[in-house]
């Protein structure tokens, strides 16, 4: 043993969450009372580099050189057995699926039919579902018998009504190949819907709010009385607010102009997905907390790349007001949305015309350690700050599925 002591003690079973992305692994270990015992962090896999390292533990797993999705996990089990953090099989495992399409309106379990209309539904996320089956397969052959549950990042959005999910195209090819708006993150958001009823003191289907998740990936969501009815990501997690390298919404006809300057379709789905968004217009970096500080020291490109993204997030909130009966918060999450308060001050600015004002002192005071409320007296509408724990939420949802009698 190597780095700190496993939290074993009084422990009755463990909860193994699994988030395979496209080149990195994210495993996290819970008790059965949801506090994390451990988590794992695999990245560069299929690349020369591949690493993985237990959060806290100096000695990192050792990995085969490019190793794939199923080695890294195959490893990391390994060694969290060797290094005393796992002593018998998990109760439970969950998995993060990116895209449920219309199949999936709620965390499953996984059998063999579940299992198949996951692989059905790769043709919309060709990026993410492979990986996520490959986790999903790993873990099956690992712990033959131990229940295994996919939460879906679309599901909480299934909700959406046509006029919020329907694109202006023909409608067959909605019929024909499911073209349409499904959303994602909503297992964050899902998180903000009851974290801000218990905030409030009401019941989640009582309640109505806009959450913006802003990490690396961004999104925002109008919930209203408990379901979600509009969020800004559609087809793919590529539509809507800008991002650290994704470009949110651009004019379609960029496409054609784009081609009449010899940017082939491979290049376009790079530039908009990896070189776009904050480091597109900054040139410098896709890291939030990097670009305040280089626009403190009077970098011009990266004060104008906080400028479009609090704008467009000021203009998708005014938007979202549009989905909504009734508004009982605005709540802020993710990375940025937790951690910024330059970022909450500098959207909300633009939205006095809506009621929204922000206090300040609540607004520095708030963050990732303390969930709360940062908006002024003369707001129309509480403001809030809450961290978001979509590895917990899986956790608590695997928990869920696989003891359904308790
Ligand atoms: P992911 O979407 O990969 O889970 P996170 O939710 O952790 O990412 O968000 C990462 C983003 O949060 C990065 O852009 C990072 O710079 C930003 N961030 C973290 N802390 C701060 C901070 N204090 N100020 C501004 N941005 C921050």
């Amino acid at each position: 043993m190597t780095g700190p002591e496993p939290a074993s003690g009084d422990r009755q079973g463990t909860l193994l969450v699994v988030n395979c992305g496209s080149s990195t692994l994210k495993l996290a270990l819970f008790d059965l009372r949801l506090h994390k015992i451990a988590s794992v962090l695999a990245e560069k896999l299929e690349q020369f580099q591949a690493t993985a390292h237990i959060q806290g533990d100096p000695a990192p797993v050792p990995l085969p050189s490019h190793a794939s999705h199923r080695q890294a996990l195959e490893a990391v089990i390994q060694a969290l057995f060797e290094r005393g953090w796992l002593t018998q099989a998990p109760v439970a495992i969950g998995h993060r699926v990116v895209h449920g399409g219309e199949r999936f309106r709620q965390a499953v379990r996984i059998d063999d039919r579940t299992r198949e209309a996951i692989a059905d539904c790769a043709s919309l996320a060709p990026l993410h579902n492979p990986v996520n089956l490959a986790g999903i397969d790993s873990t099956r052959s690992l712990f033959p018998g131990v229940p295994q549950i996919a939460v879906f990042d679309t599901a909480f959005h299934q909700t959406l009504p046509p006029r919020a999910f329907l694109y202006a195209l023909p409608q067959r090819f909605y019929r024909q190949w499911g073209v349409r708006r499904y959303g994602f993150h909503g297992t964050s958001h899902a998180f903000m819907l009851t974290e801000t009823a218990r905030l409030l003191g009401q019941l989640p289907e009582q309640t109505s709010l806009i959450s913006a998740h802003l990490g690396n990936g961004c999104s925002i969501a109008a919930i209203d009385h408990g379901h979600s009815v509009d969020t800004s990501m559609g087809l793919t997690p590529l539509e809507g607010l800008v991002m650290g390298s994704r470009s949110g919404d651009v004019d379609p006809g960029l496409f054609d102009f784009l081609k009449t300057k010899g940017i082939g379709q491979d290049e376009l789905h790079r530039i908009l997905n990896e070189q776009s968004g904050l480091l597109g217009l900054s040139g410098q970096s896709n890291d939030m907390r990097t670009l305040c500080e280089l626009a403190d020291q009077g970098h011009e490109a990266s004060a104008t790349a906080i400028d479009v993204f609090c704008f467009r997030l000021a203009r998708y909130i005014g938007a979202m007001m549009a989905s909504l009966r009734r508004l009982d918060a605005l709540v802020f999450t993710g990375g940025i949305g937790e951690n910024s308060a330059r970022i909450r001050r500098q959207t909300l600015a633009s939205l006095g015309l809506l009621g929204f004002a922000v206090d300040p002192e609540r607004n520095s005071a708030h963050g990732r350690q303390s969930h709360g409320h940062i908006e002024s007296g003369a707001s129309r509408f509480p403001v809030l700050v809450i961290a978001t724990d979509e590895e917990r939420v899986i956790a608590g949802e695997s928990l869920r599925l696989a003891t359904p009698h308790t």
